[in-house]
């Protein structure tokens, strides 16, 4: 139950009090005042009205008396008590000596007050009357008229107030976005009452037409106008209390109105009911709502035919589901397919998890929380398809972290497989060029192939792999060396073979071709092996080496002949047609590479070949006598600038023309042969040995003196003689005069050196032959 004072304060607010009190009513109470002031004959009479903690003075006659402390508020005091309150005199009042009334200038000493009562029956003001001088004669018959005064007051002001309400009302009705009809429940439902308001709710045109007489129903558009008519029955019949319909006006861009009726009463008694209807005019809002019925359409069409897959991920649960787009393009039907995370993180390609961690921790991370990333996931047939995943975090707990994220996926293997294969046609040529400029520039096959492998690898998302290069042995046995492998090593007895190798930078090399390689080789074919389908050539590997589950092996061929052949193990998802045509350009360049090397070494040998023609005897294979000269020329110098001392020694077989007379002239070849051989057993590292022409020799001997050159000429002499030279079943012995000379003076000729050992070389064969003579 409400107590009196919260009723009270009701009573106020319903009346508007005191805000709402317009200047008329005011004016009209100040002059009630005025009168009363006159009849009472008071130089002051007020009404006022109280809140909940202040008095307003509504009107006053005389200076009015606003107490604002509520303890001395008289008014406040008889409200409260309900009952007149007289005082006579306040200063000889002991409750009032000090009241702020006799604060007043000139003092207030008398008051009279009576509470003003509301139709409601509680007091909610007062009206009081006060002078100068105590009034002791102050006579109930006066306080009664007072009373009666008050409650004059009170129901002029609540009539007052309530018309003013009304009209506030009406205002308020009439420029807001409702407007009301009065409809007489009869034929066409004829309007009797229309509000102000009515052209701007309905427009211009329905409410002209309404004006000019035609029937309410005419106004609705035909196809609403039986919704409209029922609705209006359900009044005929029963007394509805509220009905709420809406329709769309008759013409083309009628409004849509949202309409709510009331029956109200007959007027009088036998006549037809009545209905008010009041109408808003919703078309902005339907038309809102038709546009985002159709953007939500659009929206899920565009997801239909963008062939969008949906997911909604619940992390909490990790409960989720997704759409039918979602299952089909991993291969299943949604109603076959149990999505959970785990499940669809296994199908994941092993190569592209990791973005998926990226992603989540991404997501975790504060901030807009939508997340794009492409990864491969793994068809129902088994091979992956690529796609692009939207997320977007749509719910976080209280500490930011998410609970629920959504997104949409969609198929782009086509867009990938597309861009992939410009990636890797770019990755190829930039490594083609690579190891072209790489051999260019120092010719090392081996070098290029190393640069090569690295690049290959990443290109094909192969784990292992190989460059080979088919070499051929003295004895035309082929052998596959590896100057580029991928680390296979797999125990501790590869490791070290590995590492042995390369201390003693050499390649790795296979002389079997009796396996999965050698067939690439000896039958100068591409060689694919996989698991579901193994290469009869397989055959298997040795014990401990890590399982190869794809391979390919492609020759590298040039002009038709096998070279080498790259090999490329443990590509998840196995090699394809389209990796074979890719990587072809590889092969071709590198057999172009291979031969450029054999050519170039076969150039190098071949001049290396023609140099040493040039320079050695035909039959010896010693210096011949232009390329000795020069060196003795090279040796006198070197001697001069004091390097140290040297001895020239000249040797010439004795009575070779016998061997020629009695053996013939290839034995006499291969006596000089056999000569040769000893002489080059006597010479060092240092020494030079030539033919100066026929049967004639010379020797360098560097860093010896003409006594210490004898040593090793006297073991050739001796053992010449000693040992007859074997031809045709017969034994030639063969001896050997030695003329031995000093490095000349400085500033002497080779000749001058050549002449004394000469001279040394005839005293050798004046003095008997076989035997050496040093020079004078
Ligand atoms: P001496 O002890 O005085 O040196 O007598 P000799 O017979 O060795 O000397 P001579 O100069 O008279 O004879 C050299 C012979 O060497 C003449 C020539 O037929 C022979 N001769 C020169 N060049 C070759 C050659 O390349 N092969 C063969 N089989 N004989 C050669
Ligand atoms: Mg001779
Ligand atoms: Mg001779």
């Amino acid at each position: 139950m409400p107590t009196p004072e919260s009723r009270r304060l009701q009573t106020l607010l319903n009346l508007s009090l005191p805000g709402g009190l317009g200047d008329k009513p005011r004016e009209e109470l100040r002059q009630h005042t005025e009168e009363m002031a006159r009849l009472f004959n008071v130089p002051v009479c007020q009404i006022s009205v109280l809140d909940r903690d202040a008095q307003h003075v509504l009107a006053a006659h005389g200076p009015a008396q606003q107490v604002n402390d509520m303890r001395h508020c008289l008014c406040a005091q008889m409200i409260a008590q309900q009952a007149p309150l007289v005082v006579p005199d306040l200063q000889a009042d002991p409750r009032w000596h000090d009241h702020p009334l006799l604060q007043a200038d000139p003092p207030l000493r008398f008051y009279a007050g009576v509470p003003v009562p509301s139709l409601a029956g509680v007091y909610f003001g007062a009206l009081c009357i006060m002078d100068h001088r105590p009034r002791p004669d102050i006579t109930p018959r006066e306080l009664g008229l007072l009373q009666r005064l008050a409650v004059l007051i009170s129901s002029s002001l609540e009539r007052r107030m309530r018309h003013h309400r009304r009209r506030m009302d009406a205002e308020l009705l009439s420029h807001g976005p409702t407007a009301a009809v009065v409809l007489q429940l009869s034929n066409g439902w004829p309007p009797v009452y229309t509000s102000g308001n009515l052209r701007e709710v309905i427009g211009l045109d329905a409410a002209d037409a309404l004006a000019a007489g035609t029937p309410f129903e005419q106004l609705i558009h035909a196809d609403d106008r039986s919704r409209f008519a029922d609705a209006m029955r359900g009044h005929l019949e029963t007394p509805l209390p509220a009905l709420q319909i809406s329709y769309q006006l008759a013409g083309s861009g009628g409004r849509c109105i949202r309409q709510s009726t009331f029956t109200l009463p007959s007027p009088r008694p036998g006549e037809p009911r009545r209905v008010c209807a009041y109408l808003v005019d919703e078309t902005r809002q339907k038309r809102l709502e038709a546009s985002i019925a159709a953007t939500k359409d659009r929206l899920l069409l565009a997801v239909e035919s963008a062939q969008l897959g949906t997911f909604d991920l619940d992390l909490r649960t990790g409960i989720g589901s997704i759409n039918a787009r979602l299952a089909e393009i991993i291969g299943h039907r949604l109603e076959d397919y149990e999505y959970t995370p785990w499940g669809w993180l296994e199908r994941v390609h092993p190569l592209d998890r990791h973005y998926l961690d990226t992603m989540r921790s991404q997501l975790a991370a504060l901030g807009d929380g939508k997340q794009s990333v492409a990864y491969r996931v793994r068809h129902s047939d088994g091979h992956y398809v690529w796609v692009q995943s939207y997320s977007k975090v749509a719910e976080r707990d209280a500490a930011g972290m998410p609970q629920r994220v959504v997104g949409t996926l969609m198929d782009v293997t086509a867009q990938k497989h597309d861009e992939l294969k410009r990636q890797r046609q770019r990755q190829l040529l930039d490594a083609l060029n690579d190891v072209q400029a790489s051999f260019l520039l120092n010719q090392d096959m081996r070098a290029a192939s190393k640069r090569l492998l690295d690049p290959l690898l990443a290109m094909n998302e192969s784990l292992f792999g190989f460059i080979g290069i088919l070499r051929k042995g003295p004895d035309g046995q082929r052998s596959l060396v590896l100057p580029a492998v991928s680390d296979l090593a797999w125990d501790a007895a590869t490791r070290g073979r590995m590492a042995m190798l390369e201390r003693q930078g050499r390649d790795l090399h296979f002389d079997n071709f009796d396996n999965l390689f050698g067939h690439v080789i000896t039958h100068e074919t591409v060689v694919r092996s996989a698991p579901d389908a193994p290469h009869p050539a397989a055959r298997g590997l040795p014990p401990g080496h890590p399982p190869l589950s794809t391979f390919l092996g492609m020759p590298i061929v040039f002009d038709g002949q096998v070279t080498g052949m790259i090999g490329l193990a443990n590509r998840p998802g196995g090699y394809d047609d389209e990796l074979v045509a890719l990587l072809t350009p590889l092969t071709t360049t590198l057999g172009a590479l291979i031969r450029a090397r054999e050519l170039d070494e076969a150039r190098r040998n071949a001049e290396a070949e023609l140099q040493r023609l040039a320079v050695a005897d035909g039959l010896t294979g010693l210096l011949n006598r232009r390329a000795f000269m020069a060196a003795l020329q090279d040796t006198l110098e070197r001697c001069h600038r004091g390097d140290g001392p040297c001895t020239l020694a000249m040797l010439d077989l004795d009575h070779f023309k016998q061997v020629n007379d009695r053996h013939g002239h290839p034995a006499g070849d291969e006596v000089l042969r056999h000569f040769a051989e000893a002489l080059r057993g006597v010479a060092r590292e240092v020494d030079i040995a030539g033919r100066l022409g026929g049967e004639e020799f010379a020797l360098l001997l560097h860093g010896v003196d003409v006594t210490q050159a004898l040593v090793p000429l006297e073991r050739l002499r001796a053992s010449l003689a000693a040992h007859p030279v074997p031809w045709d079943g017969q034994q030639i012995t063969v001896t050997v005069s030695i003329g031995t000379a000093v490095v000349p003076e400085r500033g002497a000729s080779i000749q001058t050196w050549l002449a004394a050992a000469d001279r040394a070389l005839y005293a050798a064969k004046q003095g008997g032959r076989d035997r050496i003579h040093p020079a004078d």
